[in-house]
């Protein structure tokens, strides 16, 4: 709650006028407890959950050419009940698990130090805590993934994410209770380190969560942040990490691709883009002159 009763207060305490952004945010916060701000979290990644895989879903349902040639694994197509099952496993788990967390987890958001009053962040203090925040759950990330890969984790707690060997939007979030009781640590690690304003939080948990989303997705199209982000892994990157499956040793890591390569870990990956790069050419080379073979092939060499 802002200690302040007015913005004309608020302005004086500050020695400045309030920007629009701050005079919005004022507004909106004033009257409410720093602990029913925070409970926005549970808000944003329902609506993250529910809404961000939607135009990824209705492109696995209807069959399209515009989109189809963009399809990791365009063998395999999941049924409306699959889909609709994903998402009903995650409500869930979102109601039984990642909500009730949010509840309860308010007293070490309080202890680290987020903060929900003026003045807000500037645009650079957000951007590089996010970069921050990003390249810690990335790192800690890729070593909890990579003990979820030792057999006893796997066959306990990680096969449940596997599940999807072609993943989905809605599959992101869809994991053991202790997964994402585990995952949860990297994830809070950046703010616990770098403790920013309430709007950096929340801003940190959508983009992590559209991330995830978009990794699991199931199609590599032309305006995938993994075209334009350098180091960053996305679809194509965890689609192959999800066909291999539990005899995966390969594309560990998160959101970003560097520490697959500092440890050795996306020498699978790296073969099999290579192998189906040639397979695509040798299949669109084979239709003909006139170019109308498909070039589609799966993880598994096999092509239209
Ligand atoms: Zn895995
Ligand atoms: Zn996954």
């Amino acid at each position: 709650m802002l200690p302040y009763g007015t913005v004309d207060v608020a302005e004086a305490v500050l020695g400045r006028g309030l920007t629009y952004a701050e005079t919005l945010w004022f507004r909106y916060s004033a009257g409410k407890s720093d602990y029913f701000l925070y409970c926005h979290t549970i808000l944003f990644l329902f609506l993250a959950f529910s809404l961000v895989p939607l135009p990824f879903v209705l492109m696995e349902l209807w069959p399209s050419d515009a989109f189809d040639k963009y399809k990791i694994q365009p063998k395999v197509k999941l049924s409306f009940a699959e889909v609709v099952k994903c998402y009903k496993d995650v409500l869930r788990m979102f109601f039984l698990m990642v909500g009730p967390l949010q509840l309860v987890s308010y007293p070490s958001v309080q202890m680290i130090g987020i903060r929900t009053g003026l003045p807000l962040p500037s645009g650079w203090e957000i951007l590089s805590q996010l970069l921050v925040y990003f390249l810690m759950e990335d790192y800690t990330n890729y070593w909890i993934h990579r003990f979820l890969h030792s057999k006893w984790a796997y066959e306990k707690i990680h096969s449940v994410h596997h599940e999807f060997t072609t993943p989905i939007g809605f599959a992101a979030p869809y994991a053991h209770w202790a997964e994402i009781l585990l995952l949860g640590i990297p994830s809070f690690l950046g703010p616990a380190l770098v403790p920013g304003h309430m709007i950096t939080f929340w801003l940190w948990v959508a983009l992590r969560q559209i991330e995830a989303i978009e990794a699991h997705c199931g199609y590599d199209l032309p305006w995938t942040p993994s075209k334009y982000i350098p180091f960053y892994g996305g679809a194509d990157y965890h689609d192959y990490h999800h066909y291999v499956g539990e005899q995966s040793h390969s594309n560990f890591a998160s959101v970003f691709t560097y520490c697959d390569f500092i440890y050795g870990t996306d020498k699978g990956y790296q073969y099999h883009k290579k192998l189906l790069g040639k397979l695509k050419e040798g299949s669109r080379r084979g239709g003909g002159q006139n170019g109308e073979k498909s070039s589609s092939c799966d993880w598994d060499g096999k092509c239209d």
